[in-house]
């Protein structure tokens, strides 16, 4: 007999659980589908999962805002008990360096003050007293490791920074995922695993199921494309592809993983950073190590690849980005042996998430989170239900678009914002800052 639900959701990373827990609490009988053994085993499971709410949009920013509310309550949002505990999120604020070239730091300044998120303005000297293993020449803009001048100062140095108090990292994205699946099925919410969708069917104009590679067959008349870095196979699969003005690509990504410069507790009293003047953030890890990442630089190669088939160990990515970062802290040791991960983005052409309906009736997408969606997954869980609630009983999206409502800034978020067809957003930052 074929299993029959309310809707499928092809993945079960951190926004494939969310939206499963948010449809079940409203009543959907939900499934969702993933091709590894667990929830959160895919991009998620990689994640720095930074919580900080500076983006380039006022959108952007007011989802982020929300979605920080979710991470600080996760528990109390949550509602259920997880025999396995649950993911914590750590408060460190979030320091954004200003070389004084980065037109953004006004703009997310002045959204922040629309949106009610504090910030604070930090003089080198206030930087120095909090952080004194800085060093705050500028580099910029950043460059590689053969390039003549790498490591030489520009003569300038770094006219302050500012810091967001409300921001922090979850210690766990895994487990966090983990945690949305167990209340999903609280919920009423079932998963199955080790189970790769390979075909999307469809009767008529609209989908009716999906089949699995051991050629089970599973109906549903709504179908929920989550799947991260593999979203634009899935999409292909469906037909939509060639339907919509933007289209996603797996990009690969390193982060290193080191122990902190001698002498500072950066786990207990370390902020996140974003320093573009040296291409790089920072975000505290447990054992005092230091979290690096890559803030995509002009002069980074982009490596777009195909997410079941690229180079998965440290390259010299995840050493330029540390080496950048020595520039800025001086101390910082360079280990003979680096340890980091290797993963993939889900990239949009304007780094900004698709949130969407298609042209197909009954398949929905939730993609293209650009490497800086974790912090916004219980939002886009719950926007996700209430787009598909609202479409599913025959509103047109595309012509009437359907808005959310932010409790926590009591505030509406336009869903179009994150069409498939809209035009590139140029407000964009082009990076994974979104
Ligand atoms: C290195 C790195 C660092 C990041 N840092 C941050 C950060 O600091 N802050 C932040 O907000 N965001 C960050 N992100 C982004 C964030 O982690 C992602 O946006 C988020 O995890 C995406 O969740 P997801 O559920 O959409 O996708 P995923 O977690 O990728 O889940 C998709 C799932 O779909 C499954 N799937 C795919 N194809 C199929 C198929 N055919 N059949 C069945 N299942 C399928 C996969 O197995 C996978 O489990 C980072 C991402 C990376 C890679």
């Amino acid at each position: 007999m074929v299993a029959r639900y309310d809707a499928i959701i092809i993945g079960a990373g951190i926004i494939g659980c969310c939206t499963a827990f948010e449809l079940a609490k409203r009543g959907w009988k939900t499934l969702n589908v993933d091709r590894l053994p667990a929830a959160g085993y895919g991009s998620t499971s990689f994640s720095s999962a930074i919580i900080r709410t500076h983006y380039s949009t006022l959108e952007g920013m007011a989802m982020a805002y929300e979605g920080y509310h979710h991470w600080r309550d996760w528990e109390k949002y949550l509602g259920i008990e997880d025999e396995r505990g649950f993911a914590r999120y750590r408060e460190t604020g979030c320091l954004v360096m200003n070389a004084g070239k980065n037109p953004q730091v006004g703009t997310w300044t002045s959204l922040s003050d629309k949106l009610g998120i504090p910030w604070e303005s930090w003089s080198p000297e206030t930087i120095l007293e909090k952080l004194p293993f800085l060093d705050l020449a500028c580099y910029g803009p950043p460059k590689n490791l053969d390039h003549p001048d790498f490591g030489l100062p520009n003569g300038e140095t770094v006219k302050g920074a500012v810091f967001f108090p409300v921001a922090g990292y979850m210690n766990d994205p895994q487990l966090a995922a983990h945690n949305a699946q167990i209340a999903a099925q609280g919920a009423g919410a079932e998963f199955l695993f080790n189970a790769p969708v390979t075909e999307i069917r469809q009767s008529g104009e609209r989908v009716c199921g999906v089949t699995l590679a051991d050629g089970r067959e599973i109906d549903a008349p709504v179908i929920v494309n989550i799947g991260g870095p593999h979203s634009s196979r899935i999409n292909r699969m469906a037909g939509v592809d060639d339907k919509m003005a933007l289209d996603t690509r797996a990009l690969r990504e390193e982060v290193a993983y080191v122990p902190c410069v001698p002498g500072f507790d950066f786990e207990k009293n370390g902020p996140i950073m974003t320093d573009e003047d040296v291409g790089s953030y920072v975000r505290p890890e447990i054992g005092n190590f230091l979290v690096i990442g890559g803030l995509n630089a002009a002069c980074d190669p982009m490596q777009w690849v195909d997410p079941d088939d690229f180079q998965d160990s440290l390259s010299d990515q995840a050493q330029v980005q540390l080496m950048r970062m020595a520039q800025r802290m001086p101390n910082l040791g360079i280990p003979g042996h680096l340890r980091g991960i290797v993963a993939c983005y889900d990239v949009s052409p304007d780094w900004i998430p698709i949130y969407d309906k298609t042209d197909l009736a009954g398949f929905y997408l939730a993609i293209g989170t650009s490497g800086n969606q974790f912090k916004n997954a219980p939002v886009a869980g719950a926007l996700m239900a209430e787009l598909i609630g609202t479409c599913e009983l025959g509103r047109d999206h595309d012509a009437d678009p359907v808005s959310f409502h932010l409790k926590n800034l009591n505030r509406d978020l336009n869903i179009g914002f994150f069409s498939r067809n809209r035009k590139i957003n140029e407000d964009s930052s082009f990076s994974v800052l979104g």
